[in-house]
């Protein structure tokens, strides 16, 4: 017989093709895909509106083995950390980041990363492959899994934040990796995550950040453009740009801000920038003045990210202090741009923008999570 299909990885009509293949009819599929994707089943055995014998068929047919949650670490400041192993061993990591009102789910969309940004701990880890559109949704069910079982512990809302949403309301890729350079999986996965009989969360709930990988941008663009999207900008000027991001040399800055000009954003929707803050190398006063321009003429909104060290091996990235943040804010504020600081979440568990890099043995196994009693 033929190896066992992942369902997890199946669209809705791709599921229906697979179960008219088994002879079965098309509401089957719903029903299976609803275990899957609604109530995040790993076993056919828990599949309790099939026969047993229809049950014992699909466990023959198909793989739900799930991602293992190797680690959960607890930051102080109510974040959760997911280390998070793939069939072949392979780890990737998920981040959860409650706030007042918002419950953010950082998914991955890669094991490492083939891009290399200087300041990015993950670029160091290399590629080592794409996740698949089933492990891509899988983060989201395990996070569920883990929801649940802290609300039954009354460990969730933590303890720092009481009224943090019981449910996730926000997905972002901005995990490890790179979503535009394995975007059909990442396509995939939102369309899974966006069936109603499934997750049910919609593409707008939905954002995807990339480094600019301008084909990725347009293929985003035509297929579904209701995702949110985030461009890593990190730089004014190509030359700094190349510096960092070693993208910028095929996408640089003229091509990449060209076709931002001509996505087709939704009316009321923005196009996040993304910048994360090095002292003394992008947050000048000409950086300041060159930024406004570059965003003239598309609806933006500006993240400043101040750079949460973890390169030993670049020191001459630093993170400016809280005033010169707050001076690149105003600046950018004054000229009438939409900017907010990102406040990094999770620090002390090393899952703030950027931290996600294999820890080899896991941090968790080594020593206890700081914070990890206070919640
Ligand atoms: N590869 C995609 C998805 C990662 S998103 C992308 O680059 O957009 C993660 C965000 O955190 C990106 O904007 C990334 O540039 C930023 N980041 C990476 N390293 C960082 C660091 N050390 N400090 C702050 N932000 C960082």
């Amino acid at each position: 017989m033929s190896a066992p299909t992942d369902i997890r990885s199946l669209t809705l009509a791709q599921l229906g093709d697979f179960v008219s293949a088994l002879g079965l009819p098309a509401f089957r599929a719903r029903q299976i895909f609803a275990w899957v994707h609604a109530r995040g089943v790993t076993s056919t055995d828990e599949m309790t509106d099939l026969s047993k014998a229809l049950r014992a068929e699909l466990a023959e047919r198909i793989d739900l083995a799930p991602l293992a949650v190797d680690a959960v670490q607890r930051s102080s400041d109510g974040t959760r950390k997911l280390a998070l192993r793939c069939h072949d061993g392979q780890r990737i990591e998920s981040v959860l980041i409650p706030t007042a009102d918002r419950l953010t789910q950082c998914i991955s969309s890669q094991v490492g990363c083939a891009l290399g940004c200087r300041f990015c701990a993950t670029a160091t880890m290399g590629i080592r492959r794409n996740l698949t559109p089933g492990e891509i949704v899988d983060q989201v069910y395990r996070a569920r899994a883990l929801l649940d079982a802290e609300r039954e512990a009354g460990t969730w809302p933590p303890a720092a934040l009481p009224t943090a949403p019981h449910e996730i309301s926000n997905l972002v890729f901005m995990g490890m990796g790179e979503p535009m350079a394995n975007l059909d999986n990442v396509l995939a996965a939102v369309e899974i995550l966006g069936e109603d009989h499934g997750a049910n969360f919609s593409s707008r709930r939905i954002t995807v950040s990339t480094v600019g990988l301008v084909p990725g941008i347009e293929t985003l663009g035509q297929k579904n453009r209701h995702v949110g999207l985030a461009i890593s900008l990190h730089a004014t000027s190509d030359d700094v740009r190349d510096d960092l991001m070693p993208v910028n040399k095929r996408w640089p800055l003229d091509k990449l801000m060209a076709a931002l000009r001509r996505y087709p954003l939704p009316r009321r929707r923005r196009i996040t920038f993304e910048y994360v803050l090095l002292a003394g190398i992008n947050d000048t006063p000409a950086d300041a003045k060159r930024l406004p321009k570059l965003l003239d003429g598309i609806p933006a909104k500006l993240n400043l990210l101040p750079y949460n060290p973890c390169r030993a091996d670049q020191p001459d990235l630093l993170r400016p202090d809280d005033a010169a943040v707050e001076g690149f804010a105003e600046a950018l504020r004054r000229k009438g741009i939409n900017t907010t600081v990102r406040k990094s979440r999770g620090l002390d568990i090393d899952a703030a923008c950027g931290q996600l890099v294999l820890q080899n043995p896991p941090r968790a196994a080594r020593a206890p999570a700081q914070g990890a009693a206070s919640s």
